[in-house]
């Protein structure tokens, strides 16, 4: 498999290159990232010499650069994006460029490929929030941030790519992830990070807005399920089954790290904030995939990564 992953100097996405080049030797990924804030190229040190991979420092939206990445690729997984919700309520421009106008760019160029697979990476946030029950893959998509409005735009683009052009494309949508090398300014390990550094955390609202988390290891292992398995033209829920209020999940984080209650600091609701996230997962479910990791055993993994690698986050922090 010849792979081109966009965003992969991302937290996902280098995760996701990791765990490609360890489990197939003949899989050679072209990494196509433009190095905004969130992308790190010390993501991947560990395999910048792997003779499998190779990067280019890139946009997505310059349809020159995103051309030639494709040149010598069958597949496309589409990772790249503004992806924080806080970040696009100050300001969405970027995420519209980005997300609606950059997947644009790379399903045109997809075009004029020969591209066999092309896998746009999404989020549960399309949906919107629900009270009860849980959205399957057929429901409607109803955005309320900046940046899901963003991704709901990048998801319908792609799917008409398919309706029009005949385009295989298929998406994935998936919960919230947790794990190694994510951007201190995402929950998890904003509130590790902090309590390292004796500082409280902020918790939005009364905190019961529920999230379901799944380990990143999990969201990659779907996408590569996808990738083998999925038809295109079709759309694939990614979840991780452990739904929690924000205040749970802050509750886990203080015991893991052994501080009490007075580290947290409630701070005014975010925008907009949607209640709950929930996914229907019955589809991966009845084609063979679900996720592995226990949330328990991964959130502890996660936080003793960031006890064990202060070095990655401390400079992002400053
Ligand atoms: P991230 O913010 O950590 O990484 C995004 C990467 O994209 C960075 O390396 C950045 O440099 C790169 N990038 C941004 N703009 C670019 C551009 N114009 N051209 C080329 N590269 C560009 O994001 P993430 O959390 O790894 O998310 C990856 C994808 O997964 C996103 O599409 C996101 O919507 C989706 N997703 C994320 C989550 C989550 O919980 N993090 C959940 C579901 C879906």
């Amino acid at each position: 498999m010849k792979l081109l992953v966009t965003g992969g100097c991302g937290f996902i996405g280098s995760n996701f290159i990791r765990i490609m080049l360890e489990k197939y030797s003949d899989c050679e990924i072209i990494n196509l990232d433009k190095l905004t804030y969130a992308g790190n190229p010390a993501n991947l040190k560990d395999i910048d010499n792997n003779p499998n991979y190779s990067f280019i420092k890139g946009d997505i939206c310059d349809p020159h650069v995103s051309n030639v990445a494709m040149e010598n690729v069958d597949t496309v997984v589409h990772f790249a994006a503004e992806s924080h919700v806080d970040r696009s309520i100050e300001d969405g421009s970027v995420f519209i460029r980005t997300n609606v106008l950059g997947t644009n760019t790379l399903l045109n160029c997809a075009l004029d490929s020969d591209i066999k697979n092309f896998i746009h990476v999404s989020t549960d946030e399309v949906y919107g929030s629900i009270e009860n029950g849980s959205f399957a893959e057929e429901d409607n998509l109803n955005p309320s941030s900046p940046y899901s409005s963003s991704k709901a735009g990048s998801d319908l683009l792609a799917m008409s790519f398919h309706t029009t052009y005949g385009l295989p494309v298929s998406i994935t949508r998936c919960t919230n992830n947790f794990g190694p090398y994510q951007y201190p300014e995402k929950l998890i390990p904003l509130f590790i990070t902090n309590l390292m550094e004796g500082k409280q955390v902020p918790v939005y609202g009364t905190g019961l807005n529920v999230r379901d988390w799944i380990y990143v290891d999990d969201h990659c292992s779907g996408i590569d399920f996808v990738l083998n398995n999925g038809n295109s033209g079709e759309l694939y829920n990614i979840g991780g089954g452990s739904e929690l209020t924000n205040l749970e999940i802050t509750h886990r984080i203080l015991e893991t790290l052994g501080k009490d209650e007075s580290m947290i600091r409630y701070v005014e609701d975010r925008k907009g904030h949607d209640f709950r996230y929930s996914l229907d997962c019955t589809k991966l479910k009845k084609m063979g995939w679900k996720p592995k990791y226990d949330f328990k055993a991964a959130l502890s993994n996660t936080v003793k990564w960031y006890v064990e690698n202060r070095w990655w986050w401390e400079s992002l922090k400053q």
